[in-house]
């Protein structure tokens, strides 16, 4: 039987390490939407796209609608494809989560990426990470869960993260820019952050990424869903 498990939650929280490992816990497809906002935020980024406010009309928002017309974002065997190009190794840095998180909270943008992520789901189960899964993008999802942890935690993680991939960031800029985005996202209008209805929560500080995806796997497994 196909089924959704949807994981939220804010950045650096473990979602993305952790949803990977339940996907292989339980043998089913694993879907970063994270990914899709940051690859097309390297195209904002490389055409030099203004972005235009919310709900704004005009020349900006032409132009982004000729962008995201012109755009292809494919996810496949956990590779991220820009316009059929492999771009997994580019959007990972700061500036990059910065106009992820600044594009996501455009309508245009998030109809077109919600659009794919919902195609993914349609085909075999899935684990899916992201800010809106549970509340927008599978609000049908039979499992939902909300992972967090303290910001200077999250932040310890992200800046090790980050180390791993040849960015050594300072602690205080790495918090700074979570708290930052954090807040944009959890404020925005359009599918904010948010702890989705019946999904339970999993406060991850002090416990390891194994850890937490044995609970959701045995959760899954049980055929429990949230409160
Ligand atoms: O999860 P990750 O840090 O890779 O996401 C980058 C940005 O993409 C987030 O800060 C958020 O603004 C946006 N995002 C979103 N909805 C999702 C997933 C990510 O708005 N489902």
């Amino acid at each position: 039987m196909k089924y959704i498990v949807a994981v939220d939650g804010p950045s650096g929280a473990g979602k993305s390490t952790v949803s990977k490992l339940v996907a292989e816990k339980l043998g089913i497809a694993y879907l970063d939407t994270g990914a899709m906002y940051r690859a097309l935020a390297l195209k904002i980024v490389n055409e030099k796209t203004d972005l235009p406010a919310p709900f704004e009309k005009g020349e900006k928002a032409g132009k982004l609608e000729a962008l995201l017309a012109d755009t292809e974002i494919e996810e496949r065997d956990g590779r991220i494809f820009l316009d059929g190009r492999d771009v997994s190794g580019y959007i990972r840095m700061p500036e990059v989560a910065m106009i992820a998180s600044a594009s996501s909270a455009l309508p245009e943008v998030r109809a077109k990426l919600v659009a794919i992520q919902r195609k993914h789901g349609e085909r075999w189960s899935v684990i899916a990470d992201g800010r809106d899964i549970g509340s927008n993008v599978f609000p049908g999802a039979k499992y939902k869960f909300y992972l967090t942890a303290s910001p200077e935690e999250r932040a310890r993680r992200r800046r090790l993260e980050l180390k791993e991939k040849g960015l050594d960031i300072p602690f205080e800029k790495v918090l700074s820019d979570i708290n930052e985005r954090d807040y944009a996202d959890a404020n925005r209008k359009v599918n904010p952050l948010t702890v989705a209805e019946g999904a339970e929560m999993l406060v991850t500080d002090g416990i390891s990424a194994e850890q937490a995806a044995d609970f959701i796997a045995e959760k899954v497994r049980a055929g429990e869903t949230g409160s």
